[in-house]
């Protein structure tokens, strides 16, 4: 894209790789990108990795092959927080010279002292400001503590900003403590790291979720403490699950790459997750250039939107038909693989199977499932024998013997297969199905496949041959 057309505005999404990427996240993921690309902007990648305990490789890894499996593609990053403790320490040195921020002596035991004797007095516990440039004249630092950084919050006023979700949100800064913005061993802590990366990668919308809304009134003070007027927020309401409950492990697969693993599509998996929390009039089925051209933050409805599995698997059904075949046959194939087939010169191609089965199946998993009789005859096995035994009957055996023989002879079509059963039926007296059913059982081994005249023509005639040589030895053998 020519940059002259881009404009300046600037979206990132921050995850910290702490956990798997989940459907939350992913989502609040896929609003930062569309709003990005909308309004031809640039969407920023960050890693809030500074929990070095709780931050893994493989957190890491995940978001970023959730990301790329969704085509959530980032024009900056990923910027690793991590990497940039070299620039908080230099902004953090700043705020102190400045008397932004102030080093504060309290151990552990006087705060825990405060809060005990503020509650006695049926107060709230609050830090109560005794560390503050002005309030330490004269006074030496006590020896041998490590001080921690607090930011200087205003005392009056309120902290207001319009969110794009929940409308105007007012904050008294009576209710704002002075915030630790570096710990004693120096590391610098979550709001004070999201502001000075918001602020160097030139963030105009904030768009996360919305866990963040008590963050969100300090870490404005922050950035009009260092001069800059915050970004645009839109805080995005919670995920539940399908139980109303908030989104967790206990919902299943809830790991991006989990759905990735069971089949489903991510442009499937994008419309999903743009219709939890935001809409467009009543389309429910869009593509995902679609919901670029179409995302407005205004259209993001500030309740909780409920996961539901059904609608998952009814999108993605709707996704698979909407694919070429060609392009949904060369995604089945690593699925077959899965299941131990190959589709090849020899066998049924991956698009022969998407044809045949893709207004049955909902996931690919399904359909690499449903499709492995095409490429592995059934397995004899008991189940196998009784629904033959209960197929193949003295009414219908001559019938299936003399179909057998036609096979043969037939131009190998599907309508020249389909006529061939329809008048071997009709010859003796039968209805068709008590022939076409037979004939899906020992082929398939199931009564339930696409219409028999499309699999045996996928199948092939020598390899429908052997599968029905019953039919005419009347044994296994
Ligand atoms: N790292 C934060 C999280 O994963 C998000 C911070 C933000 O978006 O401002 O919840």
């Amino acid at each position: 894209m020519p940059e002259s057309i881009l404009s300046s505005d600037r979206t990132r999404f921050a995850p910290s790789p702490t956990g798997y990427l989940h459907l939350g996240g992913a989502r609040t993921a896929l609003f930062s990108w569309a709003y990005a690309r909308h309004h031809q902007g640039t969407f920023v990648l960050r890693i809030e990795d500074t929990d070095r305990e709780r931050s893994t490789d493989a957190a890491t890894q995940a978001i970023l092959d959730s990301m790329a499996w969704l085509g959530l593609t980032y024009d900056e990053g990923p910027f690793y927080q991590s990497a940039r403790m070299p620039r908080y320490r230099e902004v953090l040195d700043d705020m102190i010279a400045r008397g932004l921020a102030y080093y504060c002596y309290m151990t552990p035991e006087e705060l825990d002292q405060l809060r005990e004797a503020q509650m006695a007095r049926g107060e709230k516990p609050r830090y109560d400001g005794r560390c503050r440039p002005g309030n330490t004249v004269g006074k030496m630092p006590p020896p041998g503590v490590k001080p921690v950084i607090r930011f200087r919050n205003p005392d009056d006023g309120s902290v207001v900003w319009e969110d794009r979700v929940k409308g105007r949100v007012e904050v008294a800064n009576s209710e704002l403590d002075d915030l630790v913005i570096a710990r004693s061993d120096g590391t610098p802590t979550y709001n004070f790291c999201v502001v000075v990366d918001d602020i160097d990668m030139k963030i105009t919308h904030v768009i996360r979720g919305d866990d963040h809304v008590n963050n969100t009134p300090r870490q404005i003070n922050i950035f009009r403490a260092l001069g800059y007027e915050p970004p645009v927020f839109a805080h995005v309401p919670t995920v539940l699950g399908e139980d109303g409950q908030k989104l967790s492990k206990r919902h299943g697969a809830v790991g991006v790459m989990e759905y990735a693993n069971a089949g489903y599509l991510p442009e499937a998996m994008i419309n999903f997750l743009a219709r939890l929390g935001w809409a467009h009039g009543n389309d429910e089925v869009f593509s995902t250039q679609m919901l670029c051209d179409w995302f407005e933050l205004d259209a993001i409805s500030p309740a909780p939107s409920r996961f539901n599995t059904d609608k998952l698997r009814w999108l993605n059904q709707e996704h698979m038909k909407l694919l070429p075949a060609d392009e949904l046959g060369r995604r089945l194939i690593p699925f077959l693989e899965k299941e131990g087939v190959m589709p090849g010169a020899s066998s049924p191609s991956s698009t022969d199977v998407v044809t045949l089965f893709r207004e049955r199946a909902t996931t690919l998993v399904e359909m690499a499932r449903a499709a492995r009789f095409l490429y592995v005859a059934p397995e004899r096995d008991t189940a196998y024998q009784e629904l033959i035994a209960q197929q193949i009957q003295d009414n219908n055996r001559a019938a299936l013997a003399e179909i057998y023989d036609e096979i043969s002879a037939i131009e190998w079509t599907r309508d020249a297969i389909q006529s061939l059963l329809k008048v071997a039926a009709k010859r003796h007296g039968l209805k068709p199905p008590q022939v076409m059913m037979p004939i899906r059982a020992l082929v398939a081994g199931t009564l339930h496949t696409p219409s028999i005249d499309a699999i045996l023509y996928v199948l092939g005639r020598d390899e429908t041959l052997t599968r029905l040589r019953v039919l005419k030895t009347g044994n296994e053998g």
